[in-house]
């Protein structure tokens, strides 16, 4: 089993994830919202483990409600799920909750650890009835892989071709009934016959401040920090809609008011300590700055492509693609155009500086 990358109850570390390759001067970055080594520990604690302690996402809770009631009435499994959103809104959570409201084990694992058909026929035949298959980045699982995934998300059966040449013939293995759950932080890159097969496909959306201010407090209580509402709105404004930033921020935050202030975190404490991180006001860090200052400086505000950008920045376009450009569009900062990317008005104010005419 563990050549094939399955963990169960446990997380794939990206180790690049939390890369430096975008540190603010003299800071790790705060802002990057895939997984770091310091998350691994603190989702342990702060992950919410039923319905009602995951916070927001009202709409998909109450879906996730009906479908696991319903199929626990029938005695069925429920359909398969795709939740889809940028890192760190809560899609792994949301698939361990609902392992954990069917009472059943929820076996992880991702699309690039999945490399050979081989690898997902063992991680099928060791399920167990009822139990949820959590595939994270199931956007990149291979083609050969995915021919696998077809008839055991369809018919819960494996065809599995046994000796060579011309006496080959397909053995249909029955496997037990399961319930799989993907997530991506791209729908685009699934392949049509697999998104066809999950009976459900969920957007997860940025959180608000409220929302989030609601999670940092249930996590400062779990962690046992003095914070008042105010600090959690704070922190929370700064955490561009995202739990994962929210829950790293209250950790960087505790540590400057411990240290700086009187470890209390208020409003004052909250903001004065985001600054020094460099997280400015609307939860922008040094790598959205400068992605804003190309476009609106280097490039003139003329429309500027992908490739173009993430050379200009040194960055990953996969990353500008999934981290970065979902945030700054949802706050009016970039548009993206057929032409390209473009700052807009709202960029140069948040700059400082004055829009061009039209802009
Ligand atoms: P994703 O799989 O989308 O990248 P995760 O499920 O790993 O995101 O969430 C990151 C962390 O954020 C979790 O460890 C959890 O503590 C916290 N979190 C996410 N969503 C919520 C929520 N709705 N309520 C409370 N905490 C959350």
């Amino acid at each position: 089993m563990a050549s094939s990358g399955i963990e169960i109850e446990g997380m794939v570390f990206d180790a690049a994830a939390g890369g430096a390759s975008g540190a603010a001067a003299g800071h790790p970055r705060a802002l990057t919202p895939e997984l770091t080594e310091d998350d691994l520990a603190l989702d342990r604690s702060l992950r919410p483990k039923l319905l009602e302690d995951y916070c927001g996402q009202e709409k998909v809770k109450e879906s996730l409600a009906i479908m696991i009631k319903a199929a626990q009435q029938r005695k069925d499994v429920p359909d398969h799920v795709l939740f889809s959103g940028p890192p760190g809104l809560g899609k792994t959570t949301l698939a361990t909750v609902v392992a954990n409201e069917l009472g059943t084990n929820i076996r992880t694992t991702s699309g690039p650890a999945i490399s050979r058909q081989g690898d997902l026929a063992a991680i099928l035949t060791n399920l167990e009835e009822g139990d949820v298959l959590f595939i994270d980045e199931i956007h990149r699982l291979n083609k050969m892989v995915e021919e696998v995934l077809y008839p055991a998300l369809e018919d819960f059966a494996l065809d599995i071709v046994v000796g060579k040449g011309p006496a080959a013939r397909s053995i249909r293995l029955e496997l037990p009934r399961f319930t799989l759950i993907g997530a991506t932080t791209r729908t685009g890159l699934l392949t049509g016959p697999l998104r066809d097969r999950f009976g459900v496909v969920f957007r997860l959306q940025y959180y608000t401040p409220e929302e989030l201010a609601r999670i940092v407090l249930r996590s400062a209580a779990i962690l046992d920090v003095d914070i008042t509402q105010d600090g959690a709105l704070e922190i929370a404004r700064r955490s561009r809609g995202t739990p994962r930033l929210a829950n790293r921020l209250l950790k960087r935050v505790r540590d400057w008011a411990q240290v700086r202030g009187n470890g209390v975190i208020d409003e004052d404490t909250a903001a004065q300590a985001l600054s020094f991180y460099e997280v400015d006001c609307l939860g922008l860090d040094a790598v959205d700055n400068r992605i804003l200052q190309y476009l609106v400086v280097q490039f003139a505000g003329k429309p500027v492509g992908l490739s173009t950008l993430s050379s200009a920045l040194s960055e990953d376009p996969d990353t500008l693609q999934d981290v970065y450009e979902p945030y700054l569009m949802q706050q009016g900062l970039m548009v993206r155009t057929p032409k390209g990317r473009q700052a807009t008005a709202r960029a140069y104010e948040h700059l400082g500086m004055k829009p061009p005419e039209g802009a």
